[in-house]
């Protein structure tokens, strides 16, 4: 059997990591959080021929999805979803009219793997913290590690990109960073941030009619919509969130 220096791996680790990092510095799209909104719209963007770069601040992609409802780790899928589950090869199981259950795990690691396959790339473990703004238009985010973001006095870096979207899920961690700087940053007049109490039909429709540019430059897609415009939240059900991230990704290529 070949043996390895210790060396080597670590050469061939950090090179290869920088060599992407330095690649993703500059793309068309750059998603923070890869929840299913943000890996499915994603997928669809790469699909399209468009450099794509993931910003996750876990160590694990796929948000929400993993526990499904009450840590039982299936989830709910409406009708309308099951084309795009079935593009993308992931099982589902009709249970009642209108209504399917996948797997939490195959669903997370399903949506993963294709929108990687598409093109994506996932940097994990940074989080994003900021928006670069230049002449009234977001044009990246400022990032830094997990594990050091607000944590030490180290300064972040960017990436940037032609568009931005934020699908950061409850926390519309990136349209929050507008919002606290107050009306220089104008955002929709129905803008709200906060999400309202549950009604899992409407708040599925919501979460599509409502993925949108919501500032020049800045998208908003899943949960993170929800959040913005006060709709309702909707539990374990992610048929919304896929139908979500495809909204905002044919709205992004329209406009790119
Ligand atoms: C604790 C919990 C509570 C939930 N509550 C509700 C609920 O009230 N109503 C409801 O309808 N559904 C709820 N869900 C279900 C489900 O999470 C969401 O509906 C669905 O996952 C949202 O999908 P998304 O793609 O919008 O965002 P998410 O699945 O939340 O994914 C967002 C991703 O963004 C990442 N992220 C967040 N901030 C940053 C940042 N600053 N930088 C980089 N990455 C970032 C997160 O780590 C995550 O991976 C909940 C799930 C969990 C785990």
């Amino acid at each position: 059997m070949t043996t390895f220096d210790e060396t080597k791996i670590s050469e061939a680790i950090t090179s290869a990591y920088f060599k992407k990092l330095l690649d993703r510095l500059v793309s068309d799209v750059v998603i923070a959080g890869a929840g299913p909104s943000g890996l499915t719209a994603g997928y669809y963007l790469a699909r399209k021929g468009f450099k794509v770069t993931i910003i996750e601040k876990h160590l694990s992609i796929g948000g929400g999805i993993w526990g499904g409802g009450m840590a039982m780790n299936e989830v709910a899928v409406q009708d309308p979803a099951v084309p795009i589950l079935q593009e993308m090869g992931i099982r589902h199981d009709r249970q009642h009219e209108g209504l399917r259950t996948v797997d939490a795990v195959e669903l997370a690691s399903g949506l993963c793997l294709k929108a990687i396959q598409a093109g994506v790339v996932v940097l994990n473990l940074i989080n994003v913290e900021d928006v670069c703004v230049r002449d009234g238009r977001v044009t990246g985010v400022v990032a830094n590690r997990t594990m050091i973001s607000n944590v030490l006095a180290v300064d972040p870096i960017t990436f940037t990109a032609k568009a931005t979207l934020d699908a950061t899920g409850h926390e519309a961690a990136v349209v929050a960073t507008l919002q606290k700087r107050g009306p220089t940053f104008k955002l929709p007049e129905t803008a709200a941030i906060g999400e309202g109490p549950m009604d899992a039909a409407k708040g599925e429709t919501f979460v599509v009619e409502h993925a949108s540019e919501v500032f020049p430059g800045l998208w908003v897609s899943g949960m993170s919509v929800c959040a913005v415009y006060g709709g309702p939240r909707m539990g374990p059900i992610f048929g919304g969130m896929l139908l979500s991230g495809k909204r905002v990704a044919e709205l992004i290529a329209a406009k790119l």
